[in-house]
């Protein structure tokens, strides 16, 4: 079996982790070239045109992994409003078109979702003893935990950092030594040793950061090629970025604390209710609650990141004008037709309203 798995932020690291322990080779485990602009070409070249984002990209990822040989393919299947529970079986359509003779594997993320991802691992490792595949699934994810707590200090660093580019440096090299660690208690110290490294960095100490908010769709969200590295572009302009998504607290609350009763976005979701009183699919409920919060605790701004065509964000989309918590929000829709320069433009115009306010309402 020669397994390809799509991109989707830093989740090939924790996938290689767990291969590596499964004894499983870099032919048996195929993870793709970072998504490129020739993995975007891919997808839209075999995707219906009306397609969101992230089929497209992962469509794109893949080809490229067929391209290397991969015979089974790793997707994520869901139950939801929209068109994530679509992926697989027209992905698997598209490939056996272009004569791929692919097998589709499939990971629910919708219900069941530990015992999805472990009884995945059990049927890949030859039913190896239930300890073994729970230890094994501890050391992968536990990669993945390092890198988003690398990544909130990343977040804060970046926007006071006086040598623009430092700390996405240090980010960059954090990934590499914690994708190559082969030992939990390695990937403890590593993380402790870049926190410090980040803490080093150079910063201004005058310095008020604006602060902005990041919601909208997961995959548009956590994905930087699909947002052509937004928070990186916002960190040079002096943003603080906040967001409260990343793929660790989805993994700790979908994975262990929902099946508690344990409910990551209670409060979210609270404070939606007068303006949208259900879910809608995707993260769209997420975003309008999202937004009132982020007014509330004084964030400056909100950028609202949607794949173009995404119904639940385009839902969100349309109810954030009338929530009567006022901040200022800036759309941004992710398709293959957007382009760097002029999201660069948006975000300069955005930051400098946002520091116009600020400077209004007496703030530096
Ligand atoms: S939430 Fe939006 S972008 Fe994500 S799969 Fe659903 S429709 Fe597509």
């Amino acid at each position: 079996m020669r397994v390809g798995v799509p991109h989707f932020g830093n989740v090939h690291v924790p996938l290689r982790a767990i291969g590596q322990r499964l004894g499983a080779s870099d032919k048996e485990l195929i993870i793709p070239p970072p998504t490129s602009q020739r993995t975007l070409n891919l997808g839209v070249k075999y995707s219906p045109q009306e397609a969101c984002l992230p089929f497209k990209l992962t469509l794109g990822n893949l080809i490229e992994a067929c391209e290397l040989g991969a015979d089974t393919l790793l997707q994520a299947r869901g139950t939801g409003i929209c068109r994530l529970g679509y992926y697989a079986k027209d992905q698997e359509q598209i490939l056996r078109d272009l004569n791929y003779d692919v097998h589709f594997v499939t990971i629910d993320v919708s219900h069941h979702k530990l015992a999805s991802i472990l009884q995945l691992i059990k049927r890949m490792c030859n039913d190896a003893s239930w300890p073994r595949i729970i230890s094994i699934f501890r050391f992968g994810i536990g990669k993945l935990f390092a890198l988003d707590k690398i990544e909130k200090v990343v977040q804060r660093v970046r926007a006071v950092e006086l040598e623009k580019g430092k700390a996405d440096q240090i980010y960059r090299d954090a990934i590499g030594v914690i994708d190559a660690a082969r030992k939990g208690k390695e990937v403890k110290e590593l993380t402790k040793q870049y926190i410090e490294m980040l803490h080093r960095v150079p910063q201004d100490p005058t310095s008020d950061p604006i602060k902005v908010g990041i919601v909208g769709e997961i995959y548009v969200v956590l994905e930087p090629f699909a947002n052509m590295d937004i928070e990186v572009e916002l960190g040079k302009l002096g943003v603080e970025v906040r967001r409260t998504m990343s793929l660790s607290r989805w993994i700790k609350y979908s994975l262990f604390l929902n099946p508690l009763g344990i409910d990551e976005w209670k409060e979210v979701h609270k404070a939606a209710m007068p303006y949208l009183k259900r879910d809608v699919g995707g993260d769209g409920w997420e975003s309008v609650g999202e937004k009132v919060i982020h007014a509330r605790e004084h964030s400056d701004g909100l950028i609202h990141l949607a794949p173009f065509t995404c119904m639940p964000e385009i839902v969100a989309q349309n109810i954030m004008p009338a929530t009567k918590e006022d901040i200022p929000v800036l759309a941004v829709l992710c398709d293959e037709q957007m382009a760097k320069p002029g999201m660069i433009t948006r975000l300069e115009a955005f930051v400098d309203l946002l520091k116009f306010r600020r400077r209004r309402k007496g703030r530096r």
